[in-house]
Formats: structure tokens, C-alpha cells, sequence
């Protein structure tokens, strides 16, 4: 019963090391199964009163087997592939069980349904294809060298020495699906929050932001709920990057998002554009409100003196307002986008208003 990763740490290592540590968290499963096997195969050997290599063989295979296989693919060269081969010979070793047990239907099926399911976690590919010959394989070999008389039905004995095979194995099983679901989700989380978020600011991510653009485009073109795009782009900002270098460049960009973010009010969100470029969303407010947040954000820039390199800055701001002209994220962006050209045009370290449409 191979399991998956079961911890968010677990699964972010890189695949190698994953890879090679996969032969220790099947081993304790494997001595576990193995031996859980060899009870119902003991149970039909009891009943069958089998001659001692029989018992030789089961109790080399279920319970000398398991250490040896993680012998060999902790010495192996390359661990995983060891693994790989370990497991089909974990298939040969339940195929050969088969006829051993006079082909006794209920252990036979548990048998062989567990070790191919255990192909199957592995999430090893095409593993589960390739066991099937090394179990049908087992099973000839076991057929041609045993010959054994069939004798399909199961003893209340060996129906009991069976099932802790079967709960054991569902369980355990089950289990680790329940810890790898958990994984899946909270991963699924934390790639939603790298998604939603600008790694290097903090602020929103592009992609999320415009999601929040769509949405008021949807809420004006509903109820004409007012919202107003701010467009902030700092100054001359190539002049950083090449007088004091891309770290400074970095730094002026961090105290620029966090400016941004003290002065925009609870309700407005901010994320980066690209670059030395961010959009504020503010929603429900009044053109009048919106040019203050914006004079706001100008002086707050302005004041800043970021890193050891405490170069001066500035930014310029382009806004503009959803009204009848604005349809879609196009206009609306093509807008602020222009409001922000005018003001860099007319001197920057201003804040210049869209034109309606
Ligand atoms: P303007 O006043 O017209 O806005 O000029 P500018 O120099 O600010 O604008 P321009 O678009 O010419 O330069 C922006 C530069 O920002 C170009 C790019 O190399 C740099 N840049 C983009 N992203 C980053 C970043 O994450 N860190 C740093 N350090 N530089 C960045
Ligand atoms: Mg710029």
C-alpha cells in the first residue's frame, strides 16, 4: 500500500528527492501487506496440511521478501527504478500464491485485486499494465510446477485469516486517499493565492485585479454602481534602474505598492499592471473622492526616499471613470491608459482625468 505524499512540505520537494525516498514509505506498507498476505495463504496451507517447502516459500515471500526488497533498493544505484522492479516481483509473488492456494477464490482475489490496486497508487506510470503479465506470469509458473487440484470454496478459517487483508488494505488505503486529497486542496489553494497575488509587491496580481474590473463593469452596467480606474505609473523610473541599479529599481517599487495601498480607502483594491505600473480599483466613489486618493497617493510617492540609494520619486496618475462611452475592460483600460499619457505629457508628477466619451 504505497502512500502519497501526505504534508504540503512532502509534496513541494523537489520530484528526485520524492522519487528516491519512495522505497522507504512503501516498505513499512509492504511488510504490513505481505504479512497480512502470508496469514490467509498460512490459512489455506494449514487446511490443505501443504508439505514444508510450500510454508518455505510462503514464509520466504511474505515475510523475508519485504526486507530484502528494501535492501535492494536502498543499495541500488538508482532507488526508484529498484522499486519499480521490486513491485513486480511483489505481483509474480501474489501471482504464484494463486495456485498455491489450490486457486481458493476469496484470498486469490483479495490477493490480486490488492497488489494490482497497489500498482495503481503508486501514481508509478503504466506500472499497474506492466504487473499484469509478472501476476498471470506467477500464476502459469505456479500452475505448471504445482499442478494443483482446484478447490475453489473458502473455510470459515480462511475466510477469517482473510479479511485483515482485505480492512487492513481498504483502510490504509483509504487513508492515504483522504491525505492526498487534503494535499491536493490545500495546494489548490496556495496556487490560488500565488495566482491572486504580485509575488514582488504583495499587491493584487494583473489577471485578478481586471477580474475585480469585470466585475464593476457588470455591477454599472446593472445598477450604474460608479466605479473609477486610477492608472499609477512612476517617474522616470529606467533612471533608477540604470544610476543605482535593478535592487533599487526593486525597492522603489515595494515602497511605491505600499503607498498605494495606505492611501486607497477599505473598499478600493490595488494590484500591479506590469512593471513600474499599478491600478487602483475604486469602487462607489464619487469623481471628487477619487481625485483626492489620488492627490494622496502623488504626495505619499512624492515623500518617499526608498533603500540606501534614497533617490527621490515621483509618479503620474491617469483616472478614469465608468461612464456611457465605457463598455468593456478595453475602453475602460484604453481610457486610463490615455488619462495617464496626458498627464505624463504635461509634465508628469500630476494626476490627469479620462475624457468622456
Ligand atoms: P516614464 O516616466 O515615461 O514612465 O519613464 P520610465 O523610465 O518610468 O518608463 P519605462 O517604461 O521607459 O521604463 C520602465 C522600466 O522598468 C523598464 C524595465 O526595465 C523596468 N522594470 C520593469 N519591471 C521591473 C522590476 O520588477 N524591477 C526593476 N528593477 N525594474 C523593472
Ligand atoms: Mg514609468
Amino acid at each position: 500500500m504505497p502512500a502519497p505524499p501526505t504534508t504540503p512540505q512532502a509534496a513541494l520537494r523537489p520530484p528526485e528527492v520524492r522519487r528516491e525516498r519512495a522505497f522507504r514509505r512503501i516498505y513499512p506498507m509492504r511488510v504490513l501487506g505481505m504479512g497480512l498476505g502470508g496469514l490467509a495463504i498460512g490459512a489455506v496451507l494449514f487446511e490443505q496440511r501443504a508439505p514444508w517447502p510450500l510454508w518455505a516459500w510462503m514464509l520466504l515471500s511474505c515475510f523475508a521478501w519485504p526486507h530484502l526488497a528494501f535492501a535492494l533498493a536502498r543499495g541500488a544505484r538508482d532507488p526508484h527504478s529498484a522499486e519499480r522492479r521490486n513491485l513486480l516481483v511483489d505481483s509474480a509473488i501474489a501471482g504464484v500464491a494463486v495456485p498455491l492456494m489450490h486457486f481458493c477464490l476469496l484470498p486469490s482475489a483479495i490477493l490480486a485485486t490488492v497488489t494490482t490496486f497497489d500498482k495503481l497508487s503508486t501514481g508509478m506510470r503504466r506500472l499497474w499494465l506492466q504487473s499484469l503479465p509478472f501476476l498471470f506470469g506467477g500464476a502459469l509458473l505456479g500452475s505448471l510446477v504445482l499442478r494443483p487440484r482446484p478447490l475453489l470454496e473458502s473455510s470459515l478459517l480462511v475466510v477469517a485469516f482473510s479479511l485483515p487483508l482485505l480492512i487492513v488494505h481498504t483502510l490504509g488505503t483509504g487513508l492515504a486517499s483522504y491525505h492526498l486529497l487534503r494535499t491536493i486542496a490545500r495546494q489548490n489553494h496556495l496556487l490560488e493565492q500565488m495566482r491572486r497575488t504580485d509575488a514582488q509587491t504583495g499587491l493584487m496580481s494583473r489577471e485578478h485585479l481586471l477580474e475585480h474590473a469585470q466585475a464593476a463593469l457588470r455591477g454599472y452596467a446593472r445598477d450604474a454602481w460608479p466605479a473609477c480606474l486610477l492608472m499609477i505609473d512612476i517617474d522616470h523610473f529606467k533612471s533608477i534602474n540604470d544610476q543605482h541599479g535593478h535592487g533599487a529599481g526593486d525597492e522603489a517599487i515595494a515602497a511605491v505598492a505600499q503607498a498605494i495601498r495606505g492611501c486607497i480607502r477599505a473598499a478600493d483594491v490595488a494590484g500591479r499592471y506590469g512593471g513600474d505600473e499599478f491600478l487602483a480599483l475604486c469602487l462607489g466613489a464619487p469623481p471628487q473622492e477619487v481625485q483626492g486618493i489620488a492627490q494622496r497617493i502623488l504626495e505619499a510617492v512624492s515623500g518617499l526616499r526608498p533603500g540606501p540609494a534614497q533617490a527621490p520619486l515621483s509618479c503620474s496618475i491617469g483616472i478614469a471613470a465608468l461612464g456611457p462611452g465605457i463598455t468593456d475592460l478595453r475602453a475602460w483600460l484604453g481610457a486610463v491608459d490615455q488619462a495617464l499619457y496626458r498627464a505624463k505629457a504635461q509634465g508628469r508628477n500630476r494626476v490627469a482625468r479620462a475624457e468622456p466619451a
